[in-house]
């Protein structure tokens, strides 16, 4: 226990935790939808770990995948060297998009470094091509995109970024389309969004064809495109990138968390030529972002795996079934509780919001949402609230069955 204590854990309020009885649980293994706990306690992972694991846990192909590549080499620089996967990873990835858009991938370490990327490319490549006053960015209020201080200042969600405001980049938020078009686009770099659906923001979808009108605003005005598909990417919402559902190509794309199964940390922030192009001539031009564990080979062979998996196990082929059972036993669990207020669905991803009887919110101090997913997890469901709304995004192999047992999980959990 006391070693434990030394792990500064994220939004720690680690000691009002063992206060109330809510330590962290110590998880020891995995195996597909499912987690066990010290004690033998089994559960299902209703969020995937941390978004993470769309495949579920030790897979046999993606496990094999590393320990092949762990008896090859771990790992070695990618600053002046290289190596095959690196190679092939980033052509499949640019493979799920038309010829001559994205062509470009740059890896680094997760879902904040992805979009720091695509951040600092946006404004080299305007101080590249005769522009350097576009230094400003757009984003959304309310989004999330990561904690290194570029994307913090994008954020939205003020217990993450408040006291970082004015710290990281010239950030304008914006709530709607029309907030957008009121501004005036000269300083702008770029504008960030996350694609069909806020995540940290309680899971809030936007409007069908936001993202596409969105587009249309950025080539008019030729501010860039940033798609931050940490959460979105990899079949979380029944396409493999949420932008395929509008037909949307974005000047950068960032993706991490399911690039690699969720089994390593890596990232990619891919680009087009035209931008790409910027960077290249002489030393001056270059991008100066030089991770250690860039293109680590560990998880460019997990990652490959991973999209072998989804060819070789038909993931997205076997989604929509899922996604509909998600949906009315989603409607059921809402017509047989009245405290919750709404359901969000997206994809495979749900977000379920509790409110008071009077349709009021919960007062913060009193940490519903904490206390049903504490509840669930007695009941053998692992899931995390944001705020009040209870996410559900398990792993995309989740059967018809563990799904019902996750509703069920919730419905005994439910006042
Ligand atoms: N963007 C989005 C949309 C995210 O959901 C997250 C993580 N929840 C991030 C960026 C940051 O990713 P990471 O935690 O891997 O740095």
């Amino acid at each position: 226990e006391q070693d434990q204590a030394r792990c500064w854990h994220p939004f720690t309020r680690q000691a009002e935790w063992c206060a109330r009885g809510h330590e962290p649980l110590v998880i020891t293994r995995g195996e597909g939808s499912w987690l066990w706990d010290s004690e033998g306690r089994k559960y299902l992972d209703g969020n995937s770990s941390i978004w993470t694991n769309i495949h579920g846990h030790a897979h046999p192909a993606i496990n094999a995948a590393i320990l092949e590549q762990l008896g090859k080499i771990s790992h070695s620089s990618f600053l002046g060297f290289t190596h095959p996967l690196a190679a092939e990873l980033a052509t499949r990835l640019c493979a799920f998009f038309p010829e001559n858009t994205l062509e470009r991938v740059f890896f680094s370490d997760d879902g904040s470094t992805a979009v720091e990327c695509a951040l600092k490319m946006a404004v080299q490549y305007r101080m590249q091509t005769g522009a350097p006053d576009r230094n400003q960015f757009v984003a959304f209020s309310n989004g999330y995109h990561g904690d290194t201080l570029g994307a913090a200042s994008l954020g939205g969600v003020g217990r993450f970024f408040e006291r970082f405001r004015n710290t990281g980049y010239r950030v304008r938020h914006v709530a709607t389309l029309d907030e957008l078009r009121a501004l005036s686009p000269e300083e702008i770099a770029g504008v960030v969004i996350e694609p069909l659906i806020q995540g940290v923001n309680e899971m809030r979808p936007w409007r069908g064809g936001m993202l596409a009108e969105l587009r249309e605003w950025c080539d008019e005005t030729g501010v860039h495109l940033i798609l931050d598909e940490v959460m979105t990417g990899f079949g979380r919402t029944g396409r493999m990138f949420a932008c395929q559902h509008e037909e949307v190509i974005p000047d950068f794309l960032c993706l991490a968390k399911g690039l690699t199964g969720g089994y390593l940390p890596m990232a990619a922030t891919l680009t087009t030529g035209k931008i790409y192009d910027a960077f290249l001539g002489d030393a001056e031009k270059a991008f100066y972002y030089g991770h250690s564990y860039t293109a680590n080979p560990l998880g460019c062979a997990a990652a490959l795996a991973s999209l072998d998996v989804f060819e070789t196990e038909k993931t997205l082929a076997r989604l929509p079934e899922k996604i509909s059972r998600l949906s009315s036993r989603l409607a059921t669990l809402k017509s047989r509780h009245p405290v919750i207020h709404e359901i969000r669905q997206c994809g495979f991803i749900a977000g379920i919001e509790l409110r008071r009887p009077d349709g009021e919110k919960f007062p913060l101090g009193e940490r519903f949402g904490e206390a049903i997913c504490q509840a669930a997890r007695a009941h053998g469901l692992l899931t995390r609230p944001i705020l009040d709304t209870i996410v559900l995004m398990p792993p995309l192999r989740t059967s018809l069955e563990e799904i019902d047992s996750a509703i069920a999980a919730l419905d005994s959990s439910l006042p």
